[in-house]
């Protein structure tokens, strides 16, 4: 057990380990603290090559301590796919996609979910909850079902079918809400305490954003221990960009990676971009969006928690944050099908107008390493793809 303490993303307060929290007093996300010097005992760089190829590789720097609490459906170890075809149309030598598709429950939200349900378990936890536009609701189910605890989702009635169909299929609790994740998520928070019902909200528990860190992990073993000039990641709530920037810090302590990091990009649609609108306005935080639509459901978060951690983030790794048209992000999917063979999520559609829009401003070089991240299936979606031929 190499976790030594929780501490608060923002006040800094410490939390002792093996207790079941949501939120600091304050309010704000709890993160989980390694003993790194323990962790490196048994974990060396050396030491992965005959690992198993689920994210469960890093275990020593994952929060799970016994071997039977661990819920795996294979999660992690997606393929990092060199982008031959659509690089050579954009004039770029060293595009790569890290393919999140191949994912259990096909997107990965199976990453955060895997270990929070896992942790969930080994903390004495029964019933589970969850607000979420989409891929989050199915991860849930499908890790719940796994460890044989019960799952209460609550979904916006117009999350995309597939999510709904798969939580039921999975045997979830599932409740449509009239209205967006936020609104799910005040019904959620209203009636856990009565219900007995522990909040795997995003950012809202410390465990989710451990295993999408290990999304850094892999990048940097694919990449052989050096990594790209440019990660452009689909945002909604943030934890991949919150985890991989977790990731590449432990990494650098324990002397695996330098000091230099990738420039963090945020891409959002335009009706939901509260991340790219706070970036350019400098502030802090991220303002609530009012009426927010795409169909990008994983990026249909109003409002983030962890707004701050993520503005942090783009400003100190001289990224940046950019917002693509849903008409944009569906015609990517369609040339990213064609020249790749992938048939991306409209979320990991949405990075390449993004990259475009860099690389016209000067922002990205051609010969730079970018890597684009799919973040989920277009088979999740086929709605979306229905009202883009009748158009
Ligand atoms: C949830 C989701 C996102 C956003 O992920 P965060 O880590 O919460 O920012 C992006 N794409 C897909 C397909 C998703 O399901
Ligand atoms: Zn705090």
């Amino acid at each position: 057990m190499n976790v030594t303490h929780l501490y608060c993303s923002s006040c800094g307060k410490e939390y002792e380990p093996r207790r079941l929290y949501n939120l600091c007093d304050c309010g704000k996300p709890l993160m989980v603290a390694y003993d790194l010097e323990h962790v490196q005992t048994t974990l060396s760089r050396e030491s992965l090559t005959s690992r198993v190829p689920t994210l469960w590789r890093y275990e020593e720097i994952l929060p799970v301590d016994a071997q039977s609490n661990r819920i795996t459906l294979g999660e992690g170890m997606t393929p990092l796919l060199k982008a031959e075809r659509l690089g050579l149309l954009l004039g770029m030598g060293h595009l790569y996609i890290k393919d999140e598709s191949l994912n259990p429950t096909a997107s990965f939200k199976a990453r955060g979910m895997a270990v929070a349900v896992s942790m969930a378990k080994e903390l004495g936890v029964k019933k589970l909850a969850v607000p979420s536009a989409g891929n989050a609701a199915g991860a849930l189910a499908t890790y719940a079902a796994k460890a044989g605890l019960e799952a209460f989702i609550f979904m916006p009635s117009d999350t995309p079918s597939s999510n709904i169909i798969e939580c039921q299929q999975t045997g979830a609790n599932v409740t449509l809400i009239d209205g967006l994740i936020t609104d799910c998520g005040r019904i959620l928070s209203d009636r856990k305490e009565a219900e007995g019902w522990f909040d795997v909200s995003t950012l809202k528990e410390p465990y989710r954003v451990e295993g999408k860190k290990t999304m850094g992990y892999e990048l940097a073993e694919q990449l052989g221990w050096e990594l790209p000039d440019v990660i452009l990641y689909p945002t909604g709530g943030g934890t991949g960009l919150i985890g991989m920037w977790k990731a590449f810090d432990e990494m650098e302590r324990m002397g695996w990676i330098s000091s230099q990091r990738p420039r963090m990009v945020s891409v959002q649609a335009s009706g939901c971009a509260p991340i790219v609108e706070a970036f350019n306005s400098g502030s802090q935080f991220g303002a609530e969006i009012t009426n927010a639509h795409t169909i990008a459901s994983g990026l249909r978060v109003p409002r983030a928690i962890g707004d701050f951690m993520m503005l942090d983030i783009l400003r100190n790794s001289g990224g940046s944050a950019v917002a693509v048209t849903d008409e944009e992000l569906l015609w990517a999917v369609k040339e990213i099908g064609v020249a790749e063979g992938i048939f991306v999520a409209p979320e990991g559609g949405a990075c390449l107008p993004a990259l475009k829009q860099l690389i016209s401003q000067g922002k990205v070089s051609r010969d730079e390493r970018v890597v684009l991240f799919n973040t989920g299936s277009g088979l999740k979606y086929l709605e979306a793809f229905g009202m883009l031929e009748q158009k």
